[in-house]
């Protein structure tokens, strides 16, 4: 087994993902069985975009709660992962192109923490976050995502969370995918596969404005695809929701075996025979800032 640690990027769509068995979170929860348990993740959420380059960097973040229409329950809930005030440091370190701030009002947002409850339930890794800069362009965030690659070979997990589609305003409960949410889906994902370097020009891609309003859900992609290098990408849980929501995920540098895929062949077969909106999710609707 490599003793590199893979770099991920998932799809998380609804919060209510964090605490519902689906098509979606069957597959984060295999996940940690692709590799090794990491010694901590470090966290790009579409949720935290910040002025500068931020990092959490308390020994315990608290569970943030930035969304609305969600169940009660939803809003209690807490993921308490501690944090690691050393990698954060190290990641000050690593990063040269732009300063890094060490944060202690963050935490981690539903992003993060609505995946990292399904893969590590236990809430026993470690989770930093690192903010998106504002101000910063796509190929300056690849650029940071690179200085951060070394990372993998410390055992920590780079995790991207955001979504390749994401209009919610045209979101439609029973929708099929929208003809350009999939053109812009494959041609995010043809890149992917064929000239990755070419992401950083993703503003040019046809249906752009439509399928990435602000750009919040695709950014993360761009940090860890700077650190996944030359390693290729597999993708999972390519389906998207409502129309517009894409829960596309991709993980590099790990294989995705056969076994793997024909165990979820039938879990999916099996999801479908009793297909019902309640089992795969309710994807509720969510404010402009979600
Ligand atoms: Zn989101």
């Amino acid at each position: 087994m490599s003793s590199k640690m893979p770099v991920l990027f998932v799809g998380h769509g609804s919060p209510q993902n964090a605490v519902e068995h689906n098509e979606f979170t069957h597959r984060w929860k295999q996940l940690p069985h692709q590799f090794s348990k990491p010694a901590a993740v470090l966290c790009v959420s579409a949720h935290w975009v910040s002025e500068g380059t931020r990092m959490t960097a308390m020994e315990q973040p608290s569970t943030i709660h930035d969304f609305t229409g969600f169940p009660p329950k939803l809003q209690k809930f807490t993921y308490p992962a501690p944090g690691s005030p050393a990698l954060a440091q190290r990641v000050q370190e690593l990063v040269k192109s732009v300063p890094v701030k060490l944060d202690s009002e963050w935490g981690l947002d539903h992003g993060c923490w609505s995946v990292l409850k399904q893969m590590y339930p236990a809430a026993d890794v470690p989770v930093v976050e690192l903010s998106i800069d504002s101000a910063l362009s796509p190929s300056e965030a690849f650029r940071i995502g690179k200085e951060l690659a070394s990372l993998r070979e410390e055992k920590i997990l780079l995790l991207g969370t955001g979504n390749l589609v994401h209009t919610l305003g045209l979101m439609q409960p029973e929708a099929k995918p929208f003809p350009w949410a999939i053109e812009f889906e494959q041609a995010l994902k043809s890149d992917l596969q064929n000239n990755p370097a070419n992401l950083v020009n993703f503003s040019r891609y046809p249906h752009y404005a439509l399928a990435q309003p602000s750009a919040d859900h695709l950014m993360p992609l761009l940090y860890v695809l700077g650190a996944a290098g030359e390693d290729k990408p597999e993708f999972f849980n390519e389906r998207i929701v409502m129309g517009s929501i894409s829960m596309a995920s991709i993980i590099w540098g790990k294989d995705y075996s056969e076994g793997q895929k024909e165990l979820d062949r039938h879990f999916l077969n099996t999801c479908r025979k009793h297909s019902n909106s309640a089992f795969l999710g309710k994807y509720l609707p969510v404010s402009s800032k979600n």
